[in-house]
């Protein structure tokens, strides 16, 4: 027989799945509870998903310890208090979802007898399995969308036909008759068998999501049974016999045009509830344990294949109708196998037949196994062997969930007690094996391009349409009963057709008439109704076209509005766009303002610096103005001055060459003398050998003096003008000097200055020379010699030849004179002669010289003289730093023994302005000499000053013994 059905389905290629995502079969766990009678437990939970072997002791002995601990790990555990509703919702619940949305799955049980298989899969009294849940949560979620009984058919190549509503009524009369000949199986819940019925009330109902509300479906459940390799139809209905009853027909697998496998000529039974599909199922499970007993089977040989259908065809463009297309018909199935005890046969003490069957029910599981295997090989290693489906119905059956697509899952069930040990590991090491396996995750199938909600669409139709019918007044719907039962009340009632007299000859035409009566109504009718009909299809034409005209006009209002919201977004961008543009915007104005500020802030400071420097430019200007006018002044007073010294300078020249001229003229006129004397009187005089000189002086003093040299020219002085004696004496004295220019004098007497300032000390061994002492200083002013000097005022002799006038002293045997006489003071107070030069500038300075008592002359005459005993000089010169210095020289006036008036200087006092910030006076210290400091402060003078301005002399100076300033004698006219 199997070989059979191996040639009755050859191999065809496998069709591929059509995408390439895979999932590893679920593989979970169930413990079940120990029962009151089991000592020893072998499993220890360990987590969610792991378990742990313990070898019971006595199989350790046994076998030399050859078992070993050993851990598995699941998708999840369950424990022994995990209830069926647990149970179902994580491993049961994904199926039936992928089953409404059109996917196959496969659950199936595995482990001993005794482990909870069947009360896993099924469920106990009162406590439903996962199938029943299975079956209330698909009828939960497909409820109001089931298609009417009939609708779809199965055909015998596990395909499905949809059938036309009158087709459904007429097989629906069918079926009905064949009820009232067979009892009824499909009862009514309260007939139900008290001992299952519980097990499908489920507290709490759950449903799928994504139920296309547009289609119809319909549930078939079928029942199959394989045991020892042959497939038994438990839902198959046979005529009861009670003579000789028929043993089950097995059943052959084919392969349908979707490379399916399904069990040919297999009763799939139409279910309309939970309740209807699990009688169904019941039935079956009843048909088993009969054959079980009456062929003295064991249940838990077999294998038990609860296999539920769902077809699913959308509802046709008018929502009223299901669509008749095959290719839009949707088929899922989803397998609940409750299999066989997996273990050995010699377990139960099997003999003869029943071993066999044993061997056969193992050998099917065997095959599980090497499927599974060669399918983890090949996925693992890339290998392509080929999997041994067909070596048992069982992997035959379900081939294509490995090959194909779907979702499969498989529930390990172990009894942790320890007899069940060793077949506990060989499970568990199935189990292991089987989590390797992929296999394809099925696709979703493709929704049919019709609108969607077309169902509810047309149910508002149909009451819209009733109502307006209501309203014109008749019913028309031909379907409809209420119609039907106006029609047949139209009909004219039968006559009675009983025949009691073979001639009765008025029965049969009455009858007759009756009937032709029936027709012509029946045609009346039918006209009506075709009329109707036609009224309501151009109603319906009218209202379809009105209807594709509304639904035009929204896709063109949407199409609008969709154009609108573009628009709008496309302003709205532009409006984002543009309000970050014044955001930039203000934020550059900011900056700029800032910017702004700061220069504004800047060009403060600037009017602020430029004000500033303007008054300092200002104050400036009126500083240089000022200075320009100081600098004018100076300048014209060092003009005047200047004018005065060439003038000076012009006359002393004039004077040097008058006396030049003066002395040639003298010599001349001695020669004169001489030569006449000569000749006259040479004989006469003959006392003493006259010297050269004296001749000289003799004869000058004869005959008028040289010009006096100017006051600012130290000349040099006959001696006699040196000696305070009178006129004769001068004469005679200058009788006995020897001749000497004015020139010359000068010359000596600026050659011997500094050897008077050296050996000043030695000088007053000289007793006769009381002018000679260094305190005293002075010009001596005479009677007939007067010298003026403009800036001066007096005309100063510095005289060397004083010296020689001491030293030639002794030799003249001159007495020793009191050179000075001092004025008494007791004669009434003292007398000023203050001597202001013409063109002394008046000083600003807060300190202003006062003397009380003074005669003021500008020219020292010897009158006023005379008259005092003080003389004071005002004396101006530009400093190097061109300020007017202002120098008052004082001295004391003594009378000469000859009658005049000298002066001696006596004390300088000076007046000055300078700046405050000048440090002139700091270089000049009090260690450097006083004679350093008069070279360093002016410079320009040297030679010059010392002649143009008077003799400064400071009390204390060591500069010499004082220069006697002698009044510059009256030019004498030869
Ligand atoms: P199998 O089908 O694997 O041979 P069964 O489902 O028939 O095993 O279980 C054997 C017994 O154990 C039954 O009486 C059942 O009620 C009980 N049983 C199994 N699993 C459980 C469980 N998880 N909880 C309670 N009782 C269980
Ligand atoms: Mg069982």
């Amino acid at each position: 027989m199997m070989k059979a059905a191996r040639i009755q389905t050859p191999r065809r290629p496998v069709k591929k799945p059509s995408n390439n995502l895979k999932d590893p079969v679920g593989v979970y766990c169930r413990v079940r509870p120990l029962t009151t009678e089991d000592t020893e437990c072998c499993v220890e939970h360990i987590s969610n998903t792991t378990i742990q072997l313990h070898p019971p002791d006595g199989i350790k002995v046994n076998r030399n310890g050859e078992f070993k601990e050993m851990q598995c790990s699941f998708k999840e555990v369950f424990g022994a208090f995990t209830t069926q509703k647990e149970l179902f919702n994580v491993v049961a619940r994904p199926l039936v979802e992928d089953l409404i949305h059109g996917k196959n799955g496969l659950l199936f049980t595995y482990g001993v007898t005794g482990s909870g298989k069947t009360h896993t899969m099924t469920g106990s009294p009162g406590d439903g399995g996962l199938l029943p849940r299975c079956l209330d949560m698909i009828f939960c979620s497909i409820g109001p969308f089931q298609a009417k009984r009939y609708v779809f058919k199965p055909d015998d190549k596990n395909a499905m036909e949809v059938q036309g509503d009158v087709d459904a009524l007429l097989e629906r009369q069918k079926r009905d008759a064949q009820i009232s000949i067979i009892p009824k199986i499909l009862s009514s819940r309260h007939r139900m068998d008290p001992e299952f019925a519980d097990m499908i009330t489920v507290p709490e109902h759950c449903k799928a999501e994504g139920v296309d509300e547009d289609s119809v479906y319909s549930l078939f459940v079928s029942y199959i049974e394989i045991y020892n390799n042959y497939l038994y139809d438990l839902l198959e209905e046979m005529p009861p016999d009670p003579i000789k009853p028929k043993p089950p027909q097995s059943k052959i697998l084919r392969e349908d045009s979707n490379h399916n496998m399904y069990v040919a000529g297999c009763t799939e039974v139409e279910v309309k509830s939970t309740e209807e599909a699990f009688e169904v199922f019941w039935k079956g499970q009843k048909k088993r344990r009969i054959a079980n007993t009456t062929l003295n089977r064991e249940s838990s040989r077999s294998h038990s294949v609860f296999i539920i259908k769902l077809a699913q065809a959308p509802l046709d463009a008018d929502g009223d109708n299901v669509l008749q297309a095959k290719d839009q018909t949707i088929v899922s199935q989803l397998s609940l196998v409750d299999l066989a005890g997996s273990e050995r046969t010699n377990r139960t003490k099997a003999e003869g037949s029943r071993l066999r069957e044993a061997g056969n029910i193992n050998q099917s599981l065997m095959t599980l196994r090497t499927c599974i295997e060669v399918l983890r090989e090949n996925q693992m290693y890339g290998t392509n062997k080929m999997v041994p489906y067909r070596d048992s119905k069982l992997t035959h059956l379900f081939k294509n969930y490995f090959d194909g697509e779907g979702k499969v899952r498989m529930i390990v069930c172990i009894n942790p007690n320890a007899d069940d040990y060793e077949e506990t590991l060989l499970v568990m090491r199935f189990a292991e094996m089987t989590q390797e396996v992929e296999v394809a995750r099925p696709v979703d199938k493709p929704i049919c391009g019709l609108t969607p909600g077309r169902r509810y669409r047309n149910q508002a139709f149909k009451e819209e349409l009733t109502r307006k019918l209501e309203l014109r007044g008749g019913p028309i719907n031909g379907e409809d009963p209420s119609i039907a039962e106006a029609l047949l009340q139209g009909f004219v009632p039968l006559p009675s057709v009983e025949i009691t007299d073979a001639n009765d000859e008025q029965t049969l035409p009455h009858l007759i008439e009756c009937l032709e009566q029936r027709n012509k109504i029946r045609h009346l009718a039918t006209e009506e109704m075709k009329k109707t009909v036609n009224t309501i299809r151009g109603m319906l034409h009218d209202w379809d076209s009105k209807f594709t005209a509304k639904e035009n006009y929204i896709q063109d209002q949407q199409e609008k509005l969709l154009e609108k919201n573009r628009f709008i977004n496309g302003q709205k961008t532009e409006t984002e766009r543009l309000e970050k543009k014044i955001k930039t915007l203000e934020y550059k104005i900011e900056i700029l303002q800032k910017t702004a500020n700061i220069y504004e802030e800047d060009k403060r400071t600037l009017q602020q610096e430029l004000d500033e420097r303007d008054q300092k430019l200002h104050r400036e200007q009126s500083d240089k103005r000022r200075l320009e006018q100081r600098m004018q002044g100076v300048m014209t007073d060092t003009k005047m001055k200047w004018e005065k010294e060439c003038e000076r300078r012009v006359q002393a020249k004039q004077l040097e060459m008058q006396n030049k001229l003066w002395v040639k003229d003298e010599k001349l006129k001695q020669l004169k003398a001489i030569v006449s004397e000569a000749r006259t009187e040479r004989p006469e005089k003959p006392e003493r050998p006259p010297r050269e000189k004296e001749k000289k002086v003799h004869v000058r003093s004869a005959s008028p003096p040289s010009v006096p040299f100017p006051g600012n020219t130290v000349a040099s002085l006959p001696i006699s003008q040196h000696c305070p004696v009178s006129g004769p004496q001068l004469h005679r004295r200058s009788n006995s000097c020897s001749t000497i220019s004015v020139a010359s004098c000068i010359s000596e007497w600026e050659q011997k200055t500094p050897e008077w300032n050296k050996n000043g000390s030695a000088l007053p061994k000289n007793k006769h020379s009381l002018l000679e002492t260094p305190q005293v200083r002075g010009f001596n002013f005479r009677e007939r010699r007067q010298g003026v000097n403009k800036l001066g005022g007096c005309k100063i002799d510095g005289c060397r030849r004083e010296v020689g006038v001491d030293q030639d002293g002794p030799r003249r045997n001159a007495p020793p004179v009191r050179l000075l006489h001092r004025r008494s003071r007791s004669a009434g107070g003292e007398r000023w002669v203050d001597h202001k030069p013409v063109g002394s500038v008046e000083t600003d300075t807060v300190l202003q010289p006062h003397i009380p008592n003074a005669i003021t002359v500008a020219v020292p005459n010897e009158k006023a003289l005379a008259k005092c005993d003080k003389y004071i000089l005002t004396h101006q010169e530009l400093a190097s730093d061109g300020e007017i210095e202002t120098k008052l020289i004082k001295g004391e006036v003594y009378k000469t023994r000859g009658g005049g008036q000298a002066v001696q200087f006596t004390d300088i006092e000076k007046l000055k302005q300078e700046p405050p910030t000048s440090t002139r006076k700091r270089r000049s210290s009090q260690s450097a000499p006083p004679q350093q400091e008069e070279t360093t402060e002016s410079e320009w003078t040297d030679v010059e000053t010392r002649c143009s301005v008077a003799v400064e002399m400071r009390a204390g100076s060591n500069l010499g013994p004082g220069y006697q300033h002698h009044a510059q004698p009256k030019r004498r006219k030869p």
